[in-house]
């Protein structure tokens, strides 16, 4: 493999698996042996405290990155994603979850002309809770986002290598890969795969977790709808509100004048006023963020729409 480009790159982040990085290793060698293709396999330590990183010594091919400190699952994709040369990326949890014997099947559906193809976890071999947790939230993401996919939350996915060059993974993004990159018009596709419990170490998925990739929905829902027009969002809230609040004052100006009503008891003026300063700072607020993104825009040298290729005849 030496300095031919592999064919295919493994990434796994890792945090406190020690009972599972060895098993992991065997399998994903095998599943790619099988394959008859060229590979490497990266594995990223997210700063565990336990025996991860001893259990990576003599296994080999591997590459291994190893973060100062724990930076969370979506980073350490990251950082794994962009020191892969491979021309296709899997990547897949290292808690054996996930079945490595499956990449199979995600390259094969890739050749079907896919950029991305994401597993599903068709029977879910997690806690009810968490079962319930994930079902709702893949509920709300396709209401929000309304990607193709059933479920975002699996971690073994399969990308070409040209899919990195338009995001970077910030937050809890990782899971909402296929999502952004629909939005920039990649074809995304799905597979079942197979998914085992948790046998060695714990979960590290929190309600805290859980939020932060809430979070992140509703920035991309917000991307995905304003991010080359975010004025209309917040200029058009901004101007209905203090067009209603100016209404309210007026109608009470007619009152008092014309009606001599006393409106010191009342609660419109307060209102009124209140819904117009909200307004007129919903629209600076708009106007603020239009000025944010033609300078990110700008900076990224990105545009909000994404060329394929470009033919000359
Ligand atoms: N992980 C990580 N850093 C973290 C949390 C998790 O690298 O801060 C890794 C973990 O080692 C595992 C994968 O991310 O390989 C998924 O984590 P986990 O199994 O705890 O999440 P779940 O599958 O329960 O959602
Ligand atoms: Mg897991």
């Amino acid at each position: 493999m030496d300095d031919q480009k592999p064919l295919i790159s493994v990434v796994v982040p890792l945090y406190n698996e020690e009972g599972n990085v060895k098993e992991l290793h065997r399998r994903i060698l095998e599943a790619c042996q099988k394959l008859e293709k060229s590979f490497e396999i990266i594995f990223i330590d997210d700063g565990s405290k336990d025996g991860t990183v001893k259990d990576c010594e003599g296994l080999s091919p591997l590459t291994l990155i190893k973060f100062r400190k724990n930076f969370g699952q979506t980073a350490a994709f990251d950082a794994g994603i962009k020191q892969a040369k491979g021309e296709v990326v899997i990547t897949m949890d290292g808690d054996l979850q996930n079945d490595p014997a499956d990449i199979g099947l995600l390259l094969e559906k890739m050749e079907e002309g896919f950029d991305v193809v994401s597993g599903w976890r068709f029977k879910r071999k997690d806690s009810l809770s968490k079962k319930i947790f994930s079902r709702t939230a893949n509920m709300l993401r396709k209401i929000l986002i309304q990607d193709t996919i059933h479920d975002s939350g699996c971690s073994l996915k399969a990308y070409k290598r040209n899919c990195f060059e338009d995001v970077d993974l910030f937050g809890e993004m990782h899971r909402f890969m296929p999502a952004l990159l629909e939005l920039q018009g990649y074809k995304v596709g799905e597979v079942k795969v197979s998914h085992f419990p948790r046998v060695h170490g714990v979960t590290k998925y929190n309600w805290k977790r859980g939020m932060k990739g809430f979070v992140d929905m509703i920035s991309i829902w917000f991307w995905r709808k304003y991010s080359n027009r975010p004025l209309h969002l917040f200029g058009g809230s901004g101007i209905v509100l203090s067009f209603v609040g100016t209404l309210i004052i007026l109608w009470m100006a007619v009152e008092k004048i014309f009606f001599g009503a006393s409106l010191s008891e009342k609660i419109w003026p307060l209102v009124g006023i209140f819904l117009v300063l909200v307004g007129i700072q919903l629209f600076v607020f708009g106007l603020l963020a239009d000025i944010l993104l033609k300078v990110y825009y700008k900076n990224q040298r990105r545009m909000n729409y994404n060329i394929k290729e470009i033919t000359q005849m």
